[in-house]
């Protein structure tokens, strides 16, 4: 091959083939929405690149990472080590390193399709992966992605299989983006189901069993069917959407966090505008479920639930709500991530009055009686704590709310006394 000809290959075989590039120098960036990393050496010779998660200025906990790399040699062993963030997210305090620090981290080729890497080797003050590049441009993070971008395709794909859904836009974020939501089901059906997910930015599993609940229940099970009959489903995939597009944490930002934000004065809108919609719902006892979607500590290695901090002294009709719809849950959440049968209380929260601006204690002052309203925690450092894994989650409780609101023929609520 003549030289000209040469130089026009390699011109025009990145057009034909983007994941074909010449190799080096090693690059990283994090210029598109949800990028996060603070770049602290690559080392060319030894394939080597060391990363931290960004840092927001009060935009929550500093552990979500994910970033793209640029002229690497597909097929080259890479080494990644990612370390915690060295500034304070809040006052002084320093997040710990373990909320960065997955034992498997996730690549891809294409920032469409993730794949778990090897277990990295993970220590108190960071992690190391050793990957292959699958390209010379692929990505890496934390955990699978679930942006803006995939909210809205889910959000169309649900609307156009289901009729009668609607679309809606719950609120603007105060940085002015949208926060979008679906109905589904039946309007003003004598039973609603309020879900939400991503309060939290960085719990981005949280949206991928949102999205397993909504797809489900928007799907050709019979029992599905049944439930859109019986009841209308609200839907919102990301709440906190200003933090999910800058790639922050959004836990424990300042001033708030959203799930401390439940008050009568919420600074968010996307919270109010909730709030105004839980509050309508309530009218006539029609609030069944609020559904709060959240992922828990690195340690946690089963899906399990927050429920009521007053769960011993509730009225017995209340207590049994709790305990049945439980109960359903643990006949449906089987797994791999198979839900853990006691709820959990989120005793860690320090004060009353911090308690009281919890998402799930507003719902259960201002929900009505018949309202159920949990927090659902995936746990994220398993080898099911996949994309797919997630969806398989967001399905089982999608059927375990079925069964609670009696949508599954002879198989529905299930008994008193049933072993669990
Ligand atoms: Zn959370």
């Amino acid at each position: 091959m003549t030289r000209a000809r040469l130089c026009v290959a390699f011109l025009v075989l990145p057009l034909l083939f983007p994941g074909f590039a010449r190799p080096g120098p090693l690059a990283v960036s994090t210029d598109f929405p949800g990028g996060s990393a603070e770049v602290r050496a690559i080392d060319e010779g030894e394939g080597r690149i060391e990363i931290a998660p960004s840092h927001h200025e009060n935009a929550g906990w500093p552990c979500w990472w994910y970033f793209r790399v640029d002229g690497a040699r597909p097929g080259r062993r890479l080494t990644l080590r990612v370390g915690a963030s060295d500034k304070p997210y809040r006052g002084d305090t320093k997040l710990a390193a373990g909320w960065s620090l997955p034992q498997r981290a996730v690549i891809s080729a294409d920032d469409v399709a993730w794949a778990h890497t090897a277990p990295g080797v993970v220590t108190n003050g960071g992690a190391t992966y050793e990957i292959t590049a699958p390209a010379g441009r692929f990505w890496v993070a934390w955990g699978p992605p679930f942006l803006p971008s995939h909210a809205e395709a889910l959000l169309r794909s649900v609307a156009e299989e289901s009729p009668g859904s609607e679309r809606f836009e719950l609120a603007k974020t105060r940085e002015g983006r949208p926060v979008n939501g679906i109905r589904i089901g039946t309007p003003n059906a004598p039973g609603a189901v309020w879900v939400q997910a991503r309060q939290h930015a960085w719990e981005t599993g949280s949206s991928w069993v949102g999205s397993g609940l909504v797809e489900w229940i928007a799907g050709d099970d019979p029992a599905a069917v049944a439930l859109r009959e019986m009841a209308e489903i609200w839907f919102v995939p990301i709440m906190d959407v200003d933090r999910v597009t800058i790639g922050a944490g959004g836990k424990e930002s300042v001033p708030r966090d959203h799930n401390r934000d439940w008050d009568e004065a919420p600074i968010y809108p996307e919270v109010a505008a909730a709030q105004r919609r839980l509050l309508g719902l309530a009218e006539g006892g029609r609030l069944r479920l609020f559904l709060d979607l959240h992922n828990p500590g690195p340690g946690d290695k089963r899906p399990y639930f927050y429920g009521p901090l007053d769960y011993e002294q509730m009225p017995a009709p209340q207590r049994g709500n709790y305990d049945r719809f439980l109960r359903c849950a643990v006949e449906a959440m089987r797994g791999p991530l198979a839900i853990d049968p006691k709820y959990r209380f989120a005793t860690y929260v320090k004060t009353d009055e911090e308690r009281r601006r919890v998402s799930g204690a507003w719902v259960r002052r201002h929900g009505g009686e018949n309202a159920v309203a949990v927090c659902l925690e995936t746990a994220w450092n398993t080898p099911d704590s996949t994309a797919e894994g997630y969806r398989r989650v967001g399905r089982e409780f999608a059927q375990a709310v079925a069964r609670y609101l009696g949508a599954c023929g002879s198989g529905g609520p299930v008994a008193e006394g049933t072993a669990f």
